[in-house]
């Protein structure tokens, strides 16, 4: 049976996600960044809270578990390299490991460069990715504590996932993602449209996630930094992608 998922906003502009396996009745939710909304959509969906993924340590990421673990007794499973930081992990996962959420099945990526502990959980079956604040939607997470090389890996390997993947990220920045992609790539069409989407999703108090990853591929300017108009944009050259990234990462930042 295919997976269910349900997302909703949480904190200040956090996106909180659950997936649900309707043959056994696990439910998983993605992160915690904040109790009362995650109980919320259990109560709406009537699902039974028996995982919590961790994308990485971040607090907007993780200071509602303690607490859903309390109420719930529920299985907490976070990055080895984020164990001091989720001191109530039951499972600590790297590179290469699966996990179970009821009969669903994730894959574990290791994605450094927002942080260097981030992972993201690949539900091949169902093609949902879950990437935490290593992809957004038309962006990409500001390099903290990792490396610029890292997040450049992380992003393409998460690429390189098949195009009808679903990709639900941490956050919702997709306006401004949006106004910066458009400052890179003006005469890009269907960014203009996603941009518009974008607008009118504000409006009515909803967001762009999931997309998928052939519309990333084709608006997102940290997946297009082989593109030449992309390299322009920040006089670089496309044959070296790697310094169009950075340079488009760092112009983010002041951006
Ligand atoms: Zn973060």
């Amino acid at each position: 049976m295919p997976a269910q998922v349900h997302a909703f906003l949480c904190l200040q502009d956090n996106i909180g996600a659950l997936i649900h396996d309707p043959a056994t009745g696990a439910c998983a939710s993605i992160d915690a960044p904040e109790e009362a909304p995650i109980l919320a959509a259990l109560a709406k969906t009537g699902w039974q809270l028996t995982d919590i993924l961790v994308t990485h340590r971040h607090s907007d990421h993780v200071q509602g578990v303690e607490g859903l673990k309390a109420r719930t007794g529920c299985r907490v499973v976070a990055p080895r390299k984020a164990r001091e930081q989720v001191p109530s992990a039951d499972v600590l996962v790297q590179e290469g490991d699966t996990v179970q959420v009821g009969a669903l099945e994730a894959e574990v990526f290791e994605t450094p460069g927002h942080c260097s502990d981030h992972v993201s959980y690949w539900f091949a079956a169902d093609r949902i990715l879950f990437c935490g604040d290593t992809l957004f939607t038309l962006g990409c997470g500001r390099v903290l504590d990792g490396s610029y090389p890292d997040l450049w890996h992380s992003l393409q390997r998460l690429a390189a996932l098949p195009d009808e993947a679903k990709v639900y990220s941490g956050h919702d920045y997709v306006l401004s993602n949006g106004r910066f992609a458009l400052a890179v790539e003006p005469g890009n069409e269907a960014l203009k449209a996603r941009m518009a989407e974008a607008e009118k999703a504000r409006l009515d108090k909803t967001f762009l996630v999931p997309s998928t990853l052939a519309q990333e591929k084709g608006t997102n300017p940290f997946l297009r930094a082989g593109q030449a108009l992309v390299a322009k944009s920040v006089n670089q050259d496309p044959d070296d992608p790697f310094e169009v990234f950075k340079a488009l990462r760092e112009w983010k930042n002041t951006f």
